[in-house]
């Protein structure tokens, strides 16, 4: 078995490697899958329908591409037009907070990368893609997909732009998932993880019919940017076997850990 050789990243990433390169997934092994996605796991979205419910009351194989939502319980805990730094965007207050941390801590860590930021939205009740009966987690406003200089990395994709990785180096300290680690890839979706709901669950925070006031009176104050950013590396952790991955860096199949679909 040929030996796989890592490609050197600079310490600190550039706005040319950001920009230009881009990395090919589609031959990783599923250790190197669970290295840069894990431990982090994705959205429990059968557990928020079963326990909350659905935005939208129509059967989700009757949702045209964002339908309305007309469920109270989630009418009250969106939050709509919320500049997090570099765009604005709408979903669940808990997320939309969480987002806008993280992306307080981006501006610090990489501030070439943070002005190249877009999304292709947050809040948006439909399906998952190529599905007629799975809610996607953009339904509840918990997951976000990310533009970089303007460009997309598509679902099923695999040639993946680079600095998704790096946008994935912050968020992971976020309550984030990566999408990357989705059965059929999908490398601009970042949403909130597993461990994140589980615990807004426990603390009663999803169920808190004030949490969005109590957040909207506290939305004008100034993050700062640099204590958010404390303890989290500039650039991909440059002594991880996985830093970023290069092309070609595995070997296998390029088959992956089961998740769930985005
Ligand atoms: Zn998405």
């Amino acid at each position: 078995m040929a030996t796989t050789t890592k490609k050197k990243k600079p310490a600190t990433a550039t706005a040319a490697s950001l920009y230009t390169e881009r990395n090919d997934v589609s031959g990783w092994e599923p250790e190197l899958w669970e290295e840069v996605v894990g431990p982090a796991e994705p959205c429990p979205t059968a557990l928020l329908r079963k326990e909350y419910g659905l935005p939208n009351s129509s059967d989700p194989s009757e949702w045209p591409e964002d339908a309305p939502v007309n469920v109270p319980f989630w009418a009250n805990r969106f939050v709509y037009g919320i500049n997090v730094g570099p765009f604005q965007v709408s979903g669940y207050w808990g997320a939309v907070d969480l987002l806008r941390r993280a992306l307080a801590a981006f501006s610090v860590t990489l501030p070439d990368l943070y002005r190249q930021l877009g999304t292709e939205g947050m809040l948006n009740v439909r399906s998952v893609r190529g599905s007629a009966t799975t809610p996607s987690n953009h339904c509840f406003g918990m997951a976000i997909d990310f533009k970089i200089a303007k460009q997309l990395t598509n679902r099923g994709v695999e040639r993946v732009h680079e600095g998704l990785f790096y946008v994935w180096a912050v968020l992971r300290n976020f309550g984030f998932y990566w999408g990357l680690g989705f059965p059929t890839t999908d490398a601009m979706h970042f949403e909130i993880n597993k461990e994140t709901v589980l615990r807004w669950i426990r603390n009663g925070e999803l169920a808190d019919d004030h949490g969005k006031q109590k957040w909207l009176k506290s939305i004008g104050e100034p993050l700062d940017g640099a204590k958010l950013a404390q303890g989290i590396p500039g650039a991909w952790p440059s002594q991880s076997p996985a830093s970023p991955p290069a092309a070609g860096a595995g070997t296998g199949a390029g088959s992956k850990p089961p998740g769930q679909a985005g």
